[in-house]
């Protein structure tokens, strides 16, 4: 059922529900002429909202922060977190206000504005997102979907002249996201940290109740309310632990995995100077910012775990036996294994992952990074060496020789992988879990130039590729192609 105004959708303002001492109630700071960049249709569809409802003078001033969403109560939460490895204290919604819980077709989903003005919870900024990284995020998190990763949504996407001060004067933006929670690991880490069992419990009892009811029935393990926290962290665990394995499959760096972005239901959470790998590095660092390079690609794994390690230990406070709580964290590292094996697996067009595959996909990995190859392509084209062609997968190395070797031991595998079939078989299941089209940083940075102009067409055609990144699209070759020279220029980093 879709709806065509606003004040026809059913809220529930769950999180509003909450003791007063987890937000603050306030208003939005609306941006001057705003305007609608981009509506997202199937973001809307999730609540219920026609296209006409996304068009309509009515969403934009939702969307813009000049009206309150009918029914919502607007607000910004608290939350705490590490950043970089170290205590930050407390952080919040800085720049981002919650309009309100809706009850739609599929699912609950809160909205929230992100730049929308300054909150309590700003400290020394100014409460405003920059277009570059707001397209940044609205492209981000649906590519993310449309890899079948779980993520934030976004659903409007919203503009204006006002000046924004970083390195340079940018202009303002506004995006809408949508998420069932916005709660992080650092909201826990929040009353932990100020010793108060209470709030930590209320809000341990919201996320199991509405999130995971299935943590409050004991089956055999530990009963009561410390049993559910311990299966509350069990999930969270495996929830995150699956996550990086998604990430990591397909070459996704977050680039600022503090705990104050690590979302309580695995989901990807907060779009900064995040990077979809071009040439491959081991130890690729996305973000300008980080220059201990602790988020690069291979450590996100085990920065999760450290993140957990945090979440765990704010759990303390009500679950005192500090061995359970190590020993749900022990199942983070076999989680993550099997699902990165299984995922690279099929990448590698095999049907189950032996012991002695290990080998042959370190070899791999290091034979992309000693030659920078393309990460997306490399998989990409494994399927076209698949049907016979092994040139173009050759192509992305220098040393195409070695190349080749190694494509010779992954065939060798593939003779004796029977149950995947014949070759045309096999490569139409590589093609359907190695993406074609994947949101390069050169491509977010054509459809942010062709934002500043005033257009959004950019964002219609990236939109359309990257919803289903797997099936090749006639005359978008171009997006399909390994980035031009002036991509390497392209600086991300946390400013925002
Ligand atoms: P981030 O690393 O972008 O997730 O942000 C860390 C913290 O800084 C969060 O509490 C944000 O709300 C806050 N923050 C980031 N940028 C701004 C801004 N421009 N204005 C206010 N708060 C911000
Ligand atoms: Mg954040």
């Amino acid at each position: 059922m879709t709806v065509d105004t606003l004040d026809q959708l059913r809220l529930d303002n769950s999180f509003a529900a909450l003791p007063k001492a987890f937000y603050t109630r306030l208003e939005p700071q609306p941006l001057t002429a705003p305007r609608l960049l981009h509506a997202n249709e199937q973001a809307g569809a999730l609540i219920g909202l026609s296209r006409q409802a996304l068009h309509s003078d009515a969403f934009l001033r939702v969307v813009s922060g000049q009206q309150p969403l009918p029914g919502g109560q607007t607000l910004a939460s608290v939350y705490s977190g590490h950043q970089f490895g170290v205590w930050a204290g407390q952080l919040g919604d800085g720049r981002a206000h919650l309009l309100g819980e809706v009850v739609g077709p599929q699912g609950n989903w809160e909205l929230q504005l992100k730049g929308a003005g300054m909150t309590p919870y700003s400290r020394m900024a100014d409460g405003r997102a920059v277009l570059r990284s707001s397209v940044r995020e609205y492209l981000a998190s649906e590519a993310m979907h449309g890899l079948g990763i779980p993520t934030t949504r976004a659903l409007a996407l919203v503009v204006s002249d006002d000046p924004v001060m970083r390195e340079t004067v940018e202009t303002a933006a506004i995006v809408t996201r949508m998420s069932p929670s916005f709660v992080r690991f650092g909201s826990f880490e929040h009353w932990s940290s100020r010793r108060q069992p209470e709030e930590l419990r209320i809000l341990a009892d919201y996320v199991i109740d509405k999130f995971y009811p299935a943590c409050r029935e004991a089956q055999g393990g530990v009963a009561g309310p410390e049993g559910a926290l311990l299966r509350l962290l069990a999930e969270v665990t495996r929830r995150t632990a699956l996550l990086m394995a998604d990430w990591q499959a397909v070459g996704f760096c977050h680039g600022v995995m503090n705990t104050d972005n690590m979302s309580i239901l695995g989901l990807t959470l907060d779009y900064g100077p995040y990077g979809f790998m071009d040439a491959f590095r081991l130890d690729h660092i996305c973000n300008h910012s980080d220059s201990e390079g602790r988020y690069a690609w291979n450590r996100q794994p085990s920065v999760a775990l450290w993140n957990l390690y945090r979440l765990g230990g704010s759990l303390h406070a009500l679950v005192p036996d500090v061995d359970a709580l190590r020993s749900v964290l022990d199942g983070y590292e076999a989680t993550f294994t099997r699902a990165f094996h299984q995922r690279m697996a099929a990448k590698l067009g095999l049907h189950d992952w032996r012991i002695d595959d290990e080998p042959l996909l370190d070899d791999l990995l290091r034979l992309m990074h000693d030659n920078r190859a393309d990460f997306t392509l490399t998989f990409r084209r494994l399927a076209d060496a698949v049907r016979g062609q092994a040139q173009g997968f050759q192509d992305l190395f220098i040393d195409r020789d070695a190349a080749l070797a190694w494509y010779e031991r992954l065939a060798a595998r593939h003779a004796q992988d029977g149950a995947a079939g014949d070759a045309q078989a096999r490569a139409a299941a590589m093609d359907a879990v190695n993406p074609l089209y994947i949101l390069r940083n050169h491509l977010a940075e054509q459809a942010i130039q062709a934002a500043k102009a005033g257009s959004a067409e950019d964002i219609d055609i990236l939109l359309g590729l990257l919803r289903d990144p797997y099936t090749e699209q006639p005359g978008r070759e171009a997006y399909a192609a390994l980035p031009p020279d002036w991509a390497g220029g392209i600086e991300v980093s946390c400013s925002s």
